[in-house]
């Protein structure tokens, strides 16, 4: 996808519009041709591609080329993680606002899941961590993400894994959302396992990657062929997984500093008419903006925005489409205000207009419906 010319695209945390080298990258793998497994000189440059890839995916989130698999995404990497932590462990514990692709693996295997519940700015709570881990009957699992795709609420990592390993538990880290937009490196936020997924960075859809220390059990999802170490068996997708790397290489959290700027200037002209931002009190990536607005249904902004073609999304656009209210919100503690949410996410190629024209064309929706509140009421 590439963003059409007219659009404002502030929607980079469902995807990102794919950056020209990974396009590039992608075109070029899908030329080459060959199968990695292969013998020939062909399956040597295609296997020559993937590990390449590897190494420059490792090093960009500071993981060993050696303990790094490719896989078909953000949900898959933490699914492998997920069931590989649980070989050892009696119980599951996992943040309140973890993305469902955490929240429903953990729910699907078959060990206890309990839920670590967050403060009213969507921090996970530190105190309730620690009692939780006096507890030393059981032994811990904690899956917890590095940074929340509705709201960009960004998660004291480091501090929790030196907590659940002081435990001996195991952590894993979801930095689908963070990668590219805030540091992420897997050694010093003392990872076990790590998701991280191509399209939240301008590579292709459908390639992620999980990194896992040393000693850290994993088992594959399904049977086959040993390709990626035997975890993820399937013949490699080499142009996604060139695409992935190219996409890794040029992204650079310095690229999305001006974001947070221009975020806030559209903030603060939707919170002087009484709109309500989620998050705001925590640490948050630069890019992400959750704003709620009592009696305006999330799905109406969105598609009042779109009228102007400026794309965002009403709550976590993964699962767009349900009506279900964002458990994000609920964990907070801002479940009524869950139906009136919406979420704007720049990127490497969004423009300070693209923010203030967002926050023009919203204020002006918002006008006209509270006016027309305002005439019902009289
Ligand atoms: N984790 C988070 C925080 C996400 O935002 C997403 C997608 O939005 C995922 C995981 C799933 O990643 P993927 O789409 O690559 O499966």
């Amino acid at each position: 996808m590439s963003a059409p010319r007219t659009a404002r695209y502030l929607d980079y945390n469902a995807t990102a519009p794919i950056r020209p080298e990974a396009r590039a990258a992608m075109l070029s793998a899908l030329d080459a041709g060959g199968n990695a497994s292969s013998v020939h000189a062909l399956g040597r440059a295609a296997r020559d591609q993937v590990e390449k890839a590897r190494d420059i995916v490792a090093q960009r989130i500071g993981a060993s080329s050696q303990r790094l698999i490719f896989t078909s995404g953000g949900t898959e990497a933490s699914a492998i993680a997920l069931q590989g932590l649980a070989i050892d462990a009696d119980v599951l514990i996992v943040g309140a606002t973890e993305h469902d692709a955490v929240l429903k693996t953990a729910q699907s295997l078959k060990l206890p899941v309990e839920i670590w519940p967050v403060d009213a700015h969507g921090r996970a709570d530190l105190d309730w961590l620690e009692a939780r881990l006096k507890d030393s009957s059981s032994r811990v699992a904690v899956a917890l993400m590095l940074a929340n795709n509705e709201t960009g609420v960004i998660q004291p990592v480091r501090a929790v894994a030196d907590l659940v390993h002081a435990a001996g538990g195991r952590l894993h880290v979801d930095a689908v959302q963070a990668l590219g937009k805030i540091a992420v490196d897997v050694a010093e936020l003392r990872a076990d396992t790590l998701a991280v997924s191509a399209h939240k960075i301008g590579g292709p859809q459908g390639a992620g990657a999980l990194a896992y220390g040393e000693g850290v059990k994993l088992s594959p999802l399904w049977r086959g062929g040993g390709q990626e170490r035997g975890l993820r068996p399937g013949t490699e997708n080499i142009a996604a997984i060139a695409g992935f790397a190219a996409a890794a290489l040029a992204c650079d959290p310095a690229e999305l500093a001006p974001q947070s700027a221009w975020r806030d200037a559209a903030a603060d002209k939707m919170k002087a008419v009484g709109a309500v931002i989620v998050g705001e009190g925590a640490e948050r990536l630069p890019n992400t903006l959750c704003v709620a607005a009592p009696e305006w249904d999330s799905a109406r902004q969105v598609m009042w925005l779109d009228l102007s073609s400026v794309c965002i999304s009403s709550g976590s656009a993964c699962s767009s489409g349900k009506v279900a209210p964002s458990h994000v919100l609920t964990a907070i503690g801002l479940g009524s205000l869950a139906p009136y949410s919406i979420r704007a996410s720049g990127g490497y190629a969004s423009s300070e207009s693209d923010w203030s024209t967002l926050a023009e064309i919203w204020l002006d929706g918002y006008a006209r419906v509270m006016s027309r509140r305002r005439a019902e009421v009289a």
